[in-house]
C-alpha cells in the first residue's frame, strides 16, 4: 500500500532513552523514526520535571529535564531522525518476512526491520473526570487540554484541578471568558505559590471564583447540552454551577495500553528482556530500553537507559546489515564515525 514508511528502525517513545537510541543507531549508520503520543519530546523529563535539576548524568553536574532533552536533540541532529509526535503506537505485528507492521492512532504506517520500545511508564494520558455519563461531552463541552484558546473566550468556564495547568489556564481566561470558576477538592494547591496567590487576589476582586468541592453529577438542557455541574462541598451540600465549558486538568497518568497486546513477555507492567547483552524481548527484532524494561538488577535511571540503548543498537545491527561485521569504534578517533557525525 502507498504511504507506508519502510524503516530500518522504529523507536516507540521520545523520552531521554528513545532520543539517545537515535544516537547509538546513528553511529551504526541506522536511521530511525521516533514516535511519541505526546506533542513534545522529552518523556518524563519534560512532562514531569522540566525545571528540576538532574544531578546524576555522567559528566553533567547539573541540568534540568528540559536542558537534558534539548542537549539530546542537539546531539542526535546529525542523524536526522524523523519524529511522529502526538500519536500513539497501537499496533505492532510481526509479518511473515520477519519485519513488523506498525501503526499509530494518526494512521501513520510503517514496515520496520527492528523496533525499540522506549515507552517509559507507558503513554501519558489525561486523567479523566469521574462523573457517570459526562464523557459524552468530551470534545464539545468537556476538555482535557486547550487546543484553541479562542474557543473558550466569552464563555462561562468551570476549570477543575489544583495544579499548574488548572491555575495557569484559570488565570489566563480571567477577563477573556464571561466567567471563570476554579473547582478544586480542597483548599491546598500543587500549583506554584505565586499563581495561587494571584488566583486568590482575583477571587477577592470578584474577577473569578474558587469553589472547594467535588464534581458529582451534571444536568443537561432541553437540547441535550451540558448546563449545570453538580458540585458537592465538604459540608455535604450539593450546588448547581451553570457553565458553557468544562476544563479538567487532573494531570497525566501513564498507561501501558496497547503495548500489552503485542505478544511480549510482561512482568509487573514491564517488558522482560532476554538478557543484558542485547536487551531484546522474547520477540526477535523487538528491543526494550529504558524504564519500560526489566531484568535482574534493573535500576530505572536515565544513565542505565543510555547504556541499554548502546547495546540494543549493536544487538539490532545484524537484522539490518546481515552481512556486515560490526565493530565498536571510538568517536574520538574513528574517521568513519567522524563522517557519520559530520565532524570531518
Ligand atoms: P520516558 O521518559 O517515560 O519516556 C517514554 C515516552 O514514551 C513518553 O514520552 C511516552 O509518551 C511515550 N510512549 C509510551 N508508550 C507509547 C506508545 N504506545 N506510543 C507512543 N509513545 C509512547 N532519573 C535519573 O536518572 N536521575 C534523576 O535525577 C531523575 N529524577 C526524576 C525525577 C522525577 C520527578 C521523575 C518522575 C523521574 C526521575 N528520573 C530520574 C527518572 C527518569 O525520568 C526516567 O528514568 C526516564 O525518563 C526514563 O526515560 P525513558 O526514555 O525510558 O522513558
Amino acid at each position: 500500500p502507498t504511504g507506508v514508511i519502510e524503516a530500518d528502525a522504529v523507536i516507540i517513545g521520545a523520552g531521554p532513552v528513545g532520543l539517545f537510541q537515535v544516537f547509538e543507531l546513528g553511529l551504526l549508520e541506522i536511521k530511525a523514526h521516533v514516535i511519541d503520543s505526546l506533542g513534545a519530546v522529552g518523556g518524563q523529563c519534560v512532562e514531569l520535571y522540566p525545571d528540576k535539576p538532574i544531578y546524576d548524568i555522567p559528566a553533567v553536574p547539573s541540568c534540568t529535564g528540559q536542558e537534558l532533552t534539548d542537549n539530546l536533540l542537539k546531539q542526535i541532529e546529525p542523524f536526522e531522525p524523523t519524529f511522529h509526535l502526538g500519536q500513539e503506537v497501537t499496533k505492532v505485528e510481526r509479518r511473515d518476512d520477519g519485519r513488523f507492521d506498525v501503526e499509530t492512532t494518526a494512521g501513520t504506517q510503517f514496515i520496520a526491520k527492528t523496533i525499540f520500545i522506549a515507552a517509559g511508564v507507558g503513554s501519558f494520558q489525561a486523567r479523566t473526570l469521574k462523573v457517570d455519563g459526562i464523557d459524552v461531552f468530551e470534545g464539545s463541552q468537556l476538555h482535557y487540554k486547550v487546543k484553541d484558546p479562542a474557543q473558550f473566550e466569552g464563555k462561562n468556564l468551570v476549570i477543575c484541578g489544583g495544579g499548574d495547568s488548572a491555575l495557569d489556564w484559570a488565570l489566563n481566561f480571567v477577563g477573556k471568558a464571561e466567567s471563570v470558576v476554579l473547582l478544586h477538592r480542597r483548599d491546598d494547591f500543587r500549583a506554584a505559590p505565586a499563581s495561587v496567590a494571584k488566583m486568590k487576589a482575583l477571587c477577592d476582586d470578584y474577577e473569578m471564583q474558587l469553589l472547594i468541592g467535588t464534581a458529582t453529577g451534571f444536568e443537561t438542557s432541553a437540547d441535550g447540552k451540558l448546563e449545570h455541574l453538580k458540585v458537592t462541598a465538604a459540608d455535604g451540600v450539593t450546588r448547581r454551577v451553570p457553565l458553557d465549558m468544562l476544563l479538567v486538568f487532573y494531570g497525566l497518568s501513564p498507561k501501558l495500553g496497547p503495548i500489552a497486546e503485542w505478544g511480549l513477555d510482561i512482568e509487573r507492567r514491564q517488558l522482560k528482556v532476554q538478557n543484558t547483552e542485547k536487551f531484546e524481548t522474547n520477540v526477535p527484532g523487538i528491543f526494550a530500553v529504558g524504564d519500560i524494561n526489566t531484568y535482574p538488577g534493573k535500576k530505572k535511571l536515565i544513565l542505565s537507559g543510555f547504556h541499554e540503548a548502546a547495546l540494543a543498537a549493536f544487538g539490532a545491527a545484524p537484522y539490518i546489515f546481515p552481512d556486515k561485521k560490526i565493530h565498536m569504534q571510538y568517536t574520538t578517533t574513528s574517521p568513519k564515525l567522524h563522517k557519520v557525525l559530520g565532524v570531518e
